[in-house]
């Protein structure tokens, strides 16, 4: 027996009253109040914390436990799990547990869906300052730590620069704005990587890459050299066409500034912005609108797509030997593997895109 409070459900006068639980009935007994409820017709609350927990029953009167301890003990002495007693409450944990699957149903579709759509939006609403800022600050930033100056002859710069800008837009929009910058960095290894604003950096290696694969070729060897160079500043364009950076960046953003809202502490969205830029990772999606902008450049300009299958070959062989060299530890440069090339997704991007090549072959 314990002592609760009683209330009929209709005035919210508290009586105090004994309860007991006997052969399947709640008893109460009060100066005025005597009543057996079977147990069917009752539910109690959960234990939360030390709140009182509530026995209802159907008529909408209720009790007010506050001695946890003695219904616990009344309970077991009556052969019922403590916690859960009345099988009526297994369905609202049912709704419970739908509930929190419709929760995250939500935020996984408004993640998935709602997000890249967001940043789009955003994306394409930024004033244009914002993202050249962007571009600066990157480059400052590599510069301090990753780049060296290009040590390439000038004419090679040259001869690159002039037959990038020489090409001509394959789907009739122009060629979006960009800035191509050369640099030496040992540490990135072969690679290239556009930013939100349009700065397109080439690394030395890259080029030495593509001459070395042809070493020894004829007049023809070098301008293979030449297309598989152009085939990834192409997908490195058409990157900066979809704004793609800008997009995956201000996805971050959102993302950061939610958990940081979350948190409470908005220094360290600023402190981590430019990081969450440099370890960007493309989506496939991405990376296919990218190769295909790159494979229909190259087409509408006398170049087989090919050569962009290739270079990605070529590059991905480099990676996997550099990783074997280094026993398999994570270095600098298997880090930046993912600006120009998403691991997983190599083979399946060169397949497509000799099967592009073929397709055009095709009379
Ligand atoms: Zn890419």
């Amino acid at each position: 027996m314990l002592q609760v409070s009683y209330f009929d459900g209709h005035t919210s006068r508290r009586h105090p009253v004994t309860l007991d639980l006997q052969f399947g009935e709640w008893r109460l007994s009060g100066e005025q109040l005597q009543r057996r409820v079977p147990v069917a017709e009752a539910s109690l609350s959960e234990k939360i914390g030390n709140a009182p927990r509530q026995l209802h029953f159907d008529d909408g009167a209720y009790c007010l436990i506050t001695d946890h301890a003695a219904l616990e003990l009344m309970l077991q002495a009556a052969g019922m799990q403590p916690h859960s007693t009345v099988s009526r409450l297994e369905g609202k944990w049912r709704y419970a547990l739908a509930s929190f699957v419709l929760i995250a149903v939500f935020f996984t579709a408004a993640y998935q869906w709602g997000l890249p759509w967001a940043a789009n939006v955003v994306a394409h609403r930024l004033p244009a300052s914002l993202p050249a800022l962007m571009d600066e600050q990157t480059m400052a930033m590599l510069d301090q730590y990753v780049l060296e100056p290009s040590e390439l002859p000038p004419a090679r710069q040259q001869e690159i620069a002039q037959a990038l800008s020489d090409l001509q837009p394959a789907q009739g929009d122009a060629i979006p704005e960009f800035h191509l910058v050369f640099r030496k960095s040992e540490a990135i290894g072969p690679n290239a990587f556009a930013m939100p604003g349009g700065t397109i950096l080439l690394t030395d290696e890259l080029v030495h890459l593509a001459d070395e694969s042809r070493q020894g070729k004829t007049q023809q060897g070098k301008s293979l050299a030449q297309a598989q160079i152009l085939g990834v500043l192409a997908h490195e364009i058409g990157h900066v066409e979809h704004r793609h950076a800008l997009r995956q960046f201000v996805q971050g953003t959102i993302v950061a500034a939610v958990v940081t809202w979350y948190l409470g502490d908005i220094s360290s969205l600023l402190a981590v912005a430019p990081a969450a830029l440099l370890n960007t990772r493309y989506t496939r999606n991405f990376e296919r609108e990218a190769d295909a902008y790159a494979a229909a450049t190259m087409l509408g300009n006398g170049m087989s797509p090919a050569a962009l299958a290739d270079m990605l070959n070529n590059m991905e062989q480099h990676y996997r030997q550099q990783e074997t060299a280094d026993d398999g530890v994570e270095t600098a440069e298997t880090q930046w593997l993912d600006y120009f090339s998403t691991h997983p997704n190599t083979q399946e991007r060169i397949a497509r895109l000799r099967g592009l090549s073929v397709e055009e072959a095709r009379p």
